[in-house]
């Protein structure tokens, strides 16, 4: 297109100029007049200012160049010339007039430029748009990228643990790649498959093995992905990449974060959101659309399936839901392994002993233990990673950088040894608390010192009594400032707001207090969610709410008089581990058993 109009411009341009120089010569408007006034000119036309004409008998000037010229061109001055008129008539001029025509070379270009720049400005445009691969002719487009088995693909053996997901996956490709055996029986092969799990347990990466391991097309799409500016494209989109999917059938479409066009319909601030309803609404029709033999299978994955619309995960739809948990010791070591291939690590480390101390880590917080692990030990310059390199990465992760610049002073220092020494001494005597892991004084990113515990093993059941001890266990920082500064500080914040939240846990959602036993009055959700109802309902009256504040209150109020008892009885440890912790600015476990003389619990043996 370009080229045309260059072309067209070209030729336009050169006729005007060879037209316009057909052998005239350009004369002054002054020797003009004479030459009229001589009788020399025979006619002349006007075009606006502009005058061309021929000669009688060419002036002198012009013969002399060799070339006899008999028309010329001359311009009128811009102020007139009210004699001209009489002139001409007088000396029998015959004149021709035609419109003013302004086909100069200057307006040619005047004419076409605009028009040359939009063009020029929109095939820029069109063509740099094509090239990112989002043109503005095709947001209705899919955008789903179509998976490519590389020798990099993830396999199942890249996923550790969740044994369920793996095997309910197993089976989907199964009916995927022999549907025919499955139609015969009358069955139909399951539509969607929803996992649902906490963010970083591996829910991509399972989705990713099974497009290694399938070897049907696989098309891997976000659910933000379908959103654009404009309103109906997430449709389009959701239809485009369905069809896509069915023409290629057998084969696999994966919807990651499928909770960000799933939510709930009809909820939320301020009314519904038009474009991801529409796109919901394409969403659930293109699942219902399936012909009943059509070997398309939809896998998404979520970590809200709570805020999920209903119409999603009815059968026939995201009829399998696959749980894709927190994994658990074993698999933690599993895990570990996978992430520890490709790091040199020192004979000393031992990933059970790093599983054991990593309960509630995801497998990606495993991950990016083992590589902080590595990073640390790079720094360091060390050849291998070792077990020091691997507690440095965890009390990073967990507990934040270590904040060098912060000066505490004397005052300040032993406020946080003492408060930690009351957390320690109330978890090493409370017989139902969990075993010390380690205290230290630190001041780190996230807490001036911390007292961490340590579960044996994994736990998926709290009974009252454990539940009672942990709360005086987090109300002992306190409680310590209190009967050795004299005084109470500011550090308490985090232990109380756990405090708190666990005591209310135990009356509003385990009915665990004395006067609301056995009820459950539903808790408030922890955040309001934009997608929800903001309201959040309450289950019970004013009177109740006040009972539950009270019961809320007795709960703290008994674990903190218990909490202050054993300290003053065990006045002496306290100023033990205080001490100690001055003197070092870290205790291990055994390190506190052995300066209070304790028999090790459990999980302070050294593994
Ligand atoms: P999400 O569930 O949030 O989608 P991902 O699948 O993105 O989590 O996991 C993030 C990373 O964590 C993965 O790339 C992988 O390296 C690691 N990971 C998570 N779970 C596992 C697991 N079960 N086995 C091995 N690696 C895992
Ligand atoms: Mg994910
Ligand atoms: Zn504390």
């Amino acid at each position: 297109m370009l080229i045309v109009i260059a072309i067209g411009v070209i030729i336009s341009l050169a006729v005007n100029y060879f037209s316009d120089s057909s052998l005239r010569t350009t004369i002054s408007y002054s020797s003009f007049k004479d030459n009229v006034q001589a009788n020399n000119i025979s006619s002349i036309t006007v075009e606006g200012e502009k005058i061309t004409g021929t000669f009688r008998t060419p002036p002198l000037s012009d013969t002399s160049a060799g070339v006899t010229t008999l028309g010329f061109t001359t311009y009128l001055p811009f102020y007139g010339d009210d004699e001209l008129s009489n002139m001409l008539e007088e000396n029998d001029v015959k004149v021709f007039t035609k419109p003013a025509n302004r086909t100069s070379v200057l307006g040619v270009i005047l004419n076409f430029l605009p028009l040359l720049l939009l063009v020029f400005i929109f095939y820029s445009f069109y063509k740099g748009s094509r090239n990112q691969g989002n043109s503005l002719f095709s947001v209705g487009q899919n955008k789903a990228k179509l998976y490519m088995k590389t020798d990099e693909s993830k396999t199942f053996n890249d996923v550790a643990g969740v044994e369920g997901a793996k095997s309910e996956l197993t089976e989907i490709v199964d009916y995927l790649k022999s549907s025919e055996k499955f139609h015969k029986m009358g069955a139909k092969t399951p539509k969607g498959v929803l996992l649902v799990g906490p963010p970083g347990t591996g829910k991509t990466l399972l989705a990713r093995a099974v497009a290694g391991e399938a070897n049907v097309p696989f098309y891997s799409i976000t659910g933000s992905d379908f959103m654009e500016l404009f309103v109906g494209v997430g449709a389009s989109r959701v239809r485009n990449l369905f069809r896509d999917a069915r023409k290629n059938s057998p084969s696999i479409i994966f919807i990651d974060e499928l909770d960000s066009i799933g939510r709930h319909r009809g909820a939320g601030l301020g009314g519904g959101h038009d474009e991801r309803e529409q796109t919901l609404n394409q969403l659930l029709s293109e699942m219902d659309g399936f012909e009943p033999n059509e070997s398309t299978i939809v896998i998404a994955a979520t970590n809200r399936p709570d805020i999920l619309d209903p119409a999603l995960l009815r059968p026939g739809r995201f009829d399998r839901r696959v749980s894709v948990d927190r994994p658990t010791m074993i698999d933690r070591v599993q895990i570990l392994k996978i992430h520890a291939r490709n790091k040199p690590f020192s004979e000393s480390v031992n990933l059970q002993t790093v599983a054991k101390a990593t309960p509630g880590f995801s497998g990606a917080d495993l991950e990016n233990l083992l590589n902080e692990a590595a990073l640390t030990a790079a720094r360091n310059k060390k050849t291998v990673i070792d077990q020091s390199d691997i507690n440095e990465a965890h009390d990073k992760i967990l507990l934040g950088l270590v904040r060098k610049s912060m000066v505490l002073t004397e005052e300040e220092r032993k406020t946080v040894a003492f408060h930690e020494a009351g957390h320690a001494v109330l978890a090493a005597y409370l017989p139902n608390a969990e075993p010390i892991h380690k205290v230290t004084v630190i001041p780190r990113d996230r807490a001036m010192g911390v007292t961490q515990q340590l579960p044996e093993g994994d736990k998926y059941l709290y009974n009252r009594e454990y539940l009672l001890d942990r709360i005086a266990v987090l109300l002992g920082g306190r409680v310590a400032e209190k009967l050795h500064m004299g005084t109470i500080t500011s550090g308490a914040e985090n232990d109380l707001q756990q405090a708190t939240q666990l005591a209310r846990k135990m009356v509003l959602d385990w009915g665990m207090s004395e006067r609301l036993a056995n009820i459950s009055l539903g808790s408030e959700r922890e955040h309001v969610f934009l997608g929800e109802d903001i309201a959040t309902r309450r289950d019970f009256s004013e009177a109740t709410a006040r009972e539950i504040d009270q019961e809320i209150k007795s709960i703290l109020d008994e674990a903190f008089e218990r909490a202050t008892t054993l300290l003053t009885e065990k006045n002496e440890a306290v100023l033990k581990v205080a001490n100690g912790l001055l003197e070092k600015e870290e205790l291990l476990g055994e390190d506190i058993d052995k300066l209070l003389g304790l028999e090790p619990k459990n999980g302070n043996k050294k593994a």
